[in-house]
């Protein structure tokens, strides 16, 4: 899958050039360029100059029409390529609203454009300043690209880790397993949160191989817990998957291959995914998951509560495990409405003979009446945060003195 690419230009060299085919945008990252429109006369008008930050050739994105301006580099420049096909992928993979927001956009961009005549035969010639892209926008979306292009490079170098968060099972105390969460140490800028990179990942696609290195790795580190802590095929490993992943076609062969290689048995690996993957793409994520529950695999539902409010799709899919959402968890002691949801869901996955698994326990209180309300495993600061794999294998041969 592509990422976009940098592209250097020497002062005074072309950039783009008027009437020839256009496919490909630019983003300024460094230096400055001006625009140019040829005159009714053949003489060349300046129209404006740009800068960092500003986006260039974004009528590519709209259509593969002529280009209606040259741009040339003022200075030597570096620009970040975004060509038609990957920004069309992007489109498609995206949020239905932001995908039929962007394509009125677009579209009425384009209007406008021919409205304004940057031929020049027509009398609005000079295009209206209204067309310069908004610059925050236009700075988010390389700082954006930046990251996901800096991520490409951190996944085959130590930048990029799992942390294991254990989960409890609250009948007995035990360990019952972990889930894996993906760590960014960026060399410059420190920690990056998952909440900030994988909402990236996701939209450039390297979502598809930074989960499959995630299953892998997290397998791994299973199959070496056990070995050193001598607890045997028993102890279950998480792994998020996002609708991105389950777009790929060879998903459950990769899925398999990484389990038989890693020796584990597939009742040890649970998928994690979100109700609105399951609405998203609801037929190629029943096909997908009925493969992975018959190789037996575990199915969980994460963040459950939070997505559609539709539960008629609970039936549709080879689901056994719901990961009540933390927002519930936190609120339920202090909260009426969220102590009857935490109840529902307990009571809702009972009667479908699914297990529950409520997240983002922090004090002993919630974890007590977790317990007592009958949800069968908990995760949370209050028993484990998410740690390395070392301190994992510490904690699972410490684990006998810390239960409740
Ligand atoms: P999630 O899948 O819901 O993961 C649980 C998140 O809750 C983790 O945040 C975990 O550190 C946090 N958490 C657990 N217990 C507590 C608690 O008691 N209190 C509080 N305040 N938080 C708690 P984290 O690691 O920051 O991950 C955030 C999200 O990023 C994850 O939410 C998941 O959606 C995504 N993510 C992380 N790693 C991966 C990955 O490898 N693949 C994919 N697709 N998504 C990932
Ligand atoms: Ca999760
Ligand atoms: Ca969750």
């Amino acid at each position: 899958m592509s990422i976009e690419t940098q592209k250097k230009f020497k002062a005074g060299e072309a950039i783009l050039r008027q009437g020839e085919p256009g496919e490909t945008a630019y983003i300024i990252e460094q230096g400055r360029v001006e625009i140019l429109i040829a005159k009714p006369d053949g003489t060349q008008q300046k129209v404006a100059t740009r800068g960092a930050g500003s986006i260039i050739g974004e009528m590519s994105l709209i259509d593969k029409a002529p280009r209606t301006a040259s741009v040339i580099a003022l200075e030597d420049c570096e620009l970040l390529e975004i060509t038609s096909s990957d920004f069309t992928r992007r489109l498609a993979n995206a949020d239905p609203v932001l995908k039929m927001t962007t394509q009125v956009i677009l579209t009425r961009y384009r209007d406008m454009l021919a409205r304004a005549d940057i031929t020049g035969e027509g009398k609005n010639w000079p295009p209206p300043e209204a067309l310069e892209l908004n610059y925050t926008q236009a700075s988010n979306a390389m700082e954006t690209i930046k990251l996901a292009n800096d991520f490409k490079a951190a996944l085959s170098s130590s930048e990029i880790t799992l942390h294991y968060q254990p989960i409890i099972d609250l009948r007995t105390g035990d360990i019952a397993g972990f889930e894996a969460l993906m760590r960014w140490e960026h060399k410059d800028k420190g920690f990056i949160s998952p909440g900030i990179f994988i909402p990236i990942i996701e939209e450039s696609g390297l979502i598809v191989t930074a989960s499959r290195w995630a299953l892998r790795e997290a397998l791994m580190a299973l199959k070496r817990i056990e070995h050193k802590t001598g607890i045997r095929k028993k102890l279950f490993m998480s792994v998020n998957f996002s609708s991105h992943d389950f777009a790929s076609e060879d998903f459950v062969d990769s899925v398999y291959t990484t389990i038989s290689e890693s020796d584990v048995l597939p009742a040890q690996v649970h998928l994690e995914i979100t109700e609105r993957l399951l609405m998203g793409q609801p037929d190629n994520a029943r096909q997908t998951l009925e493969m992975c529950k018959k190789a037996g695999m575990g199915i969980s539902i994460d963040d459950f509560g939070t997505g559609y409010s539709s539960l008629s799709y609970l039936h549709h899919f080879p689901i056994d495990t719901l990961k009540i959402d933390q927002s519930f968890v936190r609120e339920m002691c202090g909260n009426k409405s969220s102590m009857a949801l935490v109840k529902s869901i307990i009571s809702l996955g009972k009667n479908l003979d699914m297990k529950i698994i409520a997240e983002g326990a922090e004090h002993e209180e919630e974890a007590k009446t977790l317990r007592d309300l009958g949800c069968d495993q908990c995760q949370g600061y209050f028993f484990a945060r998410p740690m390395p794999e070392r301190d994992v294998t510490a904690l699972v041969q410490e684990w006998e003195k810390k239960k409740l």
